[in-house]
């Protein structure tokens, strides 16, 4: 399968297979994937279809039984722990369903922790911990303690810690799913605006029809592969529309250079 420029993501016939007490699990078969930058997709599939694997794939959490991966291109099968914890802290953002903040530090702290101390001065991560809440619509909470947040304000708190470093690519798995509705749709503009307005890649995996319409694409996955794909919202924007012709003409000539080497 051939990659192009824009390509963030790469997973290339990514097969995991679980072995746990001679009960093998294929939880990921033969899957492939294309992300563009600036994308904003929503995997979607039943409890056990592999979307928990399919992300910790994605995020270099665990490593696939077979197949490629390559993060903004470069290549993380085979690479070392410390190399893919490097990967892990330039490259991804991560936002969890639980918030994970440090419940003794204030919404300033959980975000200076997140960025990485050799390349700044205190002075710098504070201002620049400051910039980020002020991006997520918290400033003047910036010295609040998790628990003197509501739940939306931690989620907020939550992605601009992922957005720290900048990263190539933002991975959430049900970051709305502890949020009431009203609360969860807040969360998800402010992704679209993300999306929009920086082009920041972003992949959600939920279990709400909401929350993937509002996204660009929607992948169903079952028995650990992808067996569905369509539009939510965003398809329809001008960005949304040309990365759709794309991946089409991409398709097409991947089936042409397949059917040239003669294997169908
Ligand atoms: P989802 O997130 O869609 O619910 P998962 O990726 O968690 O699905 O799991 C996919 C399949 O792999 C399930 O059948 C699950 O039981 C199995 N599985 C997941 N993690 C492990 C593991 N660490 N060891 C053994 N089997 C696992
Ligand atoms: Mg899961």
């Amino acid at each position: 399968m051939s990659s192009s420029g824009d390509t963030v993501l790469s997973i290339q016939g990514v097969s995991k297979l679980y072995n746990l007490k001679r009960q093998k699990t294929a939880a990921l078969k033969e899957l492939d994937l294309e992300v563009r930058k600036g994308e904003f997709i929503a995997i979607m599939g039943r409890s056990g279809s592999g979307k928990t694997t399919l992300l910790n794939i994605m995020s270099c959490l665990d490593r696939p039984t077979a197949g490629k991966v390559q993060l903004d291109g470069v290549d993380v099968t085979e690479m070392s722990e410390s190399g893919l914890n490097a990967i892990r802290r330039d490259k991804i953002g991560f936002v969890f369903q639980s918030y994970n903040l440090l419940p003794y530090l204030n919404a300033r702290e959980n975000v200076e922790l997140a960025l990485e101390s050799k390349k700044r001065t205190k002075r710098e991560r504070n201002a620049r911990a400051r910039e980020l809440l002020a991006t997520v619509g918290l400033e003047g909470k910036e010295e609040n303690r998790p628990q003197q947040l509501s739940g939306g304000e931690q989620q907020r708190v939550a992605i601009a810690r992922a957005l720290a470093n900048d990263p190539a690519i933002v991975l959430a798995d049900e970051l709305t799913g502890n949020l009431d509705g009203e609360t969860a749709a807040e969360i998800m503009k402010f992704l679209v605006k993300l999306n929009t307005e920086r082009g920041t890649t972003i992949i959600v995996v939920t279990h709400d029809e909401s929350v993937a319409s509002r996204t660009e694409r929607i992948l169903y996955l079952k028995g650990g592969q992808i067996v569905k794909e369509s539009g939510g919202n965003l398809a329809k924007t001008k960005e949304g529309l040309q990365r759709h012709v794309a991946r089409l003409e991409e398709a097409r000539a991947n089936e042409k250079e397949e059917n040239a080497d003669g294997t169908i």
